[in-house]
């Protein structure tokens, strides 16, 4: 009896998606894998049939089957409107790692040629902005939640170090803005610094998100993983992309519990569509990645090594520098297909050992306290008033309701107390009232006062101050 072919759903994807994909799925065939394809669809054509998520049952129905995908970018549609279908992909498969390796390749030139770079990425997939809950909170200010949690910082980092230890890698870097946003990219730090000290072999240093980027443009040969919140990770992986060559060579996977999704770094690239001229080595990678994780260790090292050798020979699309003929999409794979069996003269196939998954408790993910309290509230109000007469006015309702008006903030900036300076406002203020004692502020007195303020005065969300054994848990204001 013969054993079953491993399925594999794919979806060929949005503009150069279905030229990329054909190339990686005829190389594959010809290393002789067996391996069964289910095409499905995704993306453009499935919004223009008015399906809101671009993602049609079918394509879901394939994935929960086969739990392995290889796809082409999905274009998504901007500013208004629908949902990317890639988040919601990697939502709905919890896909919650981005793995994005890119090194110095073979003949293709960059200014960093010679400096043997070998970066791994590796970004949280599904929190922070990434979410996508926004809201108009007036006519002219949008709010957008950047909601990162203790389980989702565990989880990437465990899987970063892991990936490390599985690829012998000497150190991880975190980047994150945690001196701006100290709860929310300060989590994943703190979760950083936790972790790493049971990684004794693997050196731990954290790195601010900027000076991250400035260090990859002047001196990327220092970093080896690097790991990282959602925003971050996608802005700085096109980077890391453009030190080795661009994104026509930046393959990723996205790894869940479950499901994982292999596709290329890059996007539809509509400017290039069904000119038979995009670069296929990004999804070509990306598919190594995914025979890599099935098992099939074997084809996939052949496949890498065909690439270089047909870099090596000179054989380059035209988003390589200083081509003079480029080939074409087709061109290129067959040439890989080709090279099929050849070994690479400067880069030899690597030792993967299988990345040991993180596991995480099933059910609810609880931090737990063993103390808290509400010691007040930041109520969020539209009005046209000028701070001085908002606060007089806002002091009485405190008065009122037996709480003190603390603080109003206009975009961050203080307005009371004044600093007497001058700001530029918006008609909306955050405006903060305190408990006068250390007691607990409770919801009826919240509500009261709610009441108390909505009588006079559009507001819009609320949000409590609470602390957490004995810290707060909310950000200070920015005073300028
Ligand atoms: P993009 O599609 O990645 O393309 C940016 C530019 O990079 C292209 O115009 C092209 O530049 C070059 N390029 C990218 N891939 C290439 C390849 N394989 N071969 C040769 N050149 C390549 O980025 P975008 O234009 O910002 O995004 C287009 C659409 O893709 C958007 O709808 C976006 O949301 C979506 N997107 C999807 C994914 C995904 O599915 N995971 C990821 C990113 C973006 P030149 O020809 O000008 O040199």
């Amino acid at each position: 009896m013969t054993a079953a072919k491993q399925k594999i759903t794919v979806l060929p994807g949005d503009g150069i998606g279905p030229e990329v994909v054909e190339a990686a799925l005829r190389i594959i065939e010809a290393t002789g894998v067996q391996l069964e394809f289910e095409r499905r669809e995704a993306g453009a054509s499935v919004f223009r049939k008015g399906i809101e998520t671009g993602i049609p049952p079918e394509t879901i129905d394939s994935i929960e089957r086969t739990r392995v995908v290889l796809k082409g970018p999905l274009e998504t549609p901007i500013g208004f409107g629908n949902r990317s279908a890639n988040v919601t992909l990697r939502t709905l498969f919890e896909t919650y790692g981005n793995i994005r390796p890119v090194r110095e390749l073979p003949g293709v030139q960059t200014p960093f040629t010679g400096r043997k770079l070998d970066i791994v990425l590796v970004r949280e997939n599904i929190e922070d902005l990434y979410a996508g809950i926004e809201y108009m909170q007036t006519p002219g200010v949008a709010e957008s939640l950047k909601l990162i949690s203790r389980e989702g910082c565990e989880k990437i980092v465990k899987l970063a170090f892991a990936f490390a230890q599985a690829e012998g890698r000497k150190s991880v870097h975190c980047a994150t803005k945690s001196n701006i946003m100290k709860l929310s990219e300060g989590l994943l730090q703190h979760t950083f610094e936790e972790f790493a000290p049971r990684f004794p072999e693997i050196e731990a240093k954290h790195i601010l998100i900027d000076n991250c980027a400035h260090q990859l443009a002047m001196r990327p040969e220092q970093f080896d993983v690097i790991v990282t919140t959602n925003m971050n990770g996608d802005i700085l992986s096109d980077l890391t992309s453009g030190l080795t060559g661009g994104l026509g060579f930046a393959p990723s996977a996205n790894i869940g519990n479950d499901v994982a999704i292999f596709e290329a770094v890059h996007g539809s690239a509509p400017d290039i569509a069904g000119k038979n001229k995009a670069n296929p080595t990004a999804l070509v990678f990306s598919a190594a990645m995914m025979l890599r994780h099935i098992g099939e260790g074997k084809a996939a090292d052949e496949i890498e090594q065909a690439v270089l050798v047909t870099l090596e020979s000179g054989i380059r699309t035209g988003d390589m520098m200083g081509t003079a003929a480029p080939a074409s999409t087709t061109d290129f794979a067959a040439a890989v297909i080709g090279n099929l069996g050849r070994r690479s003269s400067v880069s030899p196939p690597r030792d993967y050992k299988k990345v040991a998954m993180p596991v995480s408790p099933a059910g609810v993910n609880v931090v737990a306290t063993s103390r808290r309290r509400v010691m007040g509230v930041d109520i969020f109000i539209e009005t046209e008033l000028e701070p001085p007469q908002l606060a007089r006015e806002l002091t009485d309702v405190a008065d009122a309701a037996g709480v003190r008006l603390q603080m109003i903030t206009n975009r961050g900036a203080m307005v009371f107390p004044s600093n007497d300076r001058d700001v530029s406002l918006v008609d909306h203020f955050r405006c903060r009232f305190i408990r006068h004692d250390d007691g607990d502020l409770a919801d009826a007195a919240i509500l009261e006062l709610l009441e108390k303020v909505g009588a006079n005065y559009r507001w819009m969300h609320v949000e409590k101050l609470q602390e957490f054994d004995g810290e707060p848990a909310f950000s200070k204001s920015q005073v300028r």
